[in-house]
């Protein structure tokens, strides 16, 4: 059995009757659960609020400080936790509240004095639906990640890195402060297809978005813009920060040829960088346009360089052409 069908088989009982408790952690732990005990609501209550908790629970109705229900209620108001299943233990008297028993988030209940042999059916029950929301789960976790990031190199897509740049963008309106994005474009990367073929060339692409996202800090996105094109987002970065993340993201993309099936294969990376500050602000189409521009210099400059964009670029119309006042940065 692996650790997590063990966490999966973890059960929590609160019983206030020391006999009953005892008789139940028995059987529960012949029947294969790791078995946690509470004698009162309120440390059932703890158990069930802390990290890593049982997600199958078995509480008495009537305990000392919290009742069952009371506790029930509590857990189904915890945010962002994995479900608890929930089996209430009622005394017959009880059985006219069930109602509100069911009410405050149970999920099943057994009325005292029960079959043992019921109570384990049940769990299973319950056991079952854990299993069955698990899969959901991660069916979900799963769309969303597909939805995020970019199926070849894993990191965030198109989508996510234009999200992110409109997002800092308006933190910087509302709170000051800067924003730097750096357009990263690989260096004659039809030649690697051309030479080395289309897998090697994927593998490649691979390798670059892994090095480039060694480079930033866990706040900064790194996002695939498209084809063999990549955005990062350098949240809170001036123009002399942003342009040390260009300048370290073409030495780490051109550190060591990239090993693929079809041999060594060596590329080098250029950068155009952007930056938008309280003297100069720009939106975020600026930005981009600027360090497309950036990109460019960078380009006719030789490539494997990053290229810092002046200050303020506006937005070309094609009656006034975009003359790009670059500021070079030799990146080795
Ligand atoms: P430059 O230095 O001027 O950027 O030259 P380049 O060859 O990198 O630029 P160009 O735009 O001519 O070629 C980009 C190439 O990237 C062409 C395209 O086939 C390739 N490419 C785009 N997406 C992928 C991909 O997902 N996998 C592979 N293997 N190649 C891709
Ligand atoms: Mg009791
Ligand atoms: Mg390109
Ligand atoms: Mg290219």
């Amino acid at each position: 059995m692996t650790t997590e069908d063990n966490s999966e088989k973890r059960i929590l009982i609160a019983e206030d009757d020391p006999v009953s408790c005892r008789m139940l952690q028995a059987f529960l732990t012949k029947w294969g659960y790791q078995v946690v005990t509470a004698a009162n609501g309120s440390d059932a209550l703890r158990i069930l609020e802390a990290e890593g908790a049982p997600s199958l629970a078995v509480l008495d109705w009537m305990m000392p400080g919290l009742e069952g229900p009371q506790v029930c209620q509590r857990v189904r108001e915890l945010q962002d936790r994995p479900y608890v299943y929930i089996l209430l233990l009622t005394a017959r008297s009880q059985k006219a509240d069930l109602l509100r028993g069911l009410e405050s988030g149970a999920d099943d209940y057994l009325t005292k004095p029960f079959n043992l042999q019921e109570l384990r059916a049940r769990l299973q029950v319950g056991q079952r639906i854990l299993d069955l929301q698990n899969g959901l789960i991660a069916a979900r976790d799963e769309l969303s990640f597909r939805a995020t990031h970019d199926s070849l190199t894993g990191i965030a897509n198109r989508g996510v890195v234009l999200d992110a740049i409109h997002r800092e963008h308006s933190r910087q309106v509302r709170e000051g402060g800067t924003l730097g994005i750096v357009m990263v474009d690989l260096d004659h990367f039809k030649q690697v297809n051309d030479t080395y073929g289309h897998q090697a060339g994927d593998a490649v692409l691979k390798e670059v978005a892994r090095r480039m996202a060694s480079c930033v800090r866990p706040y900064d996105t790194v996002g695939r813009y498209g084809g063999e094109e990549f955005l990062v987002v350098v949240a809170s970065a001036d123009s002399v920060g942003a342009l040390a993340l260009a300048d370290r993201i073409c030495r780490e993309v051109a550190s060591a040829p990239v090993t693929t099936d079809e041999g060594a294969v060596r590329i080098t990376a250029s950068c155009g960088v952007a930056v938008s500050d309280a003297a100069k602000p720009l939106d975020s189409e600026e930005l981009l346009h600027a360090a497309d521009e950036a990109l460019y210099s960078a380009k006719q400059q030789g490539r494997n360089r990053a290229v810092l964009a002046a200050p303020a670029v506006p937005v070309q119309s094609e009656s006034s052409p975009a003359e790009p006042t670059p500021v070079k940065s030799e990146s080795r």
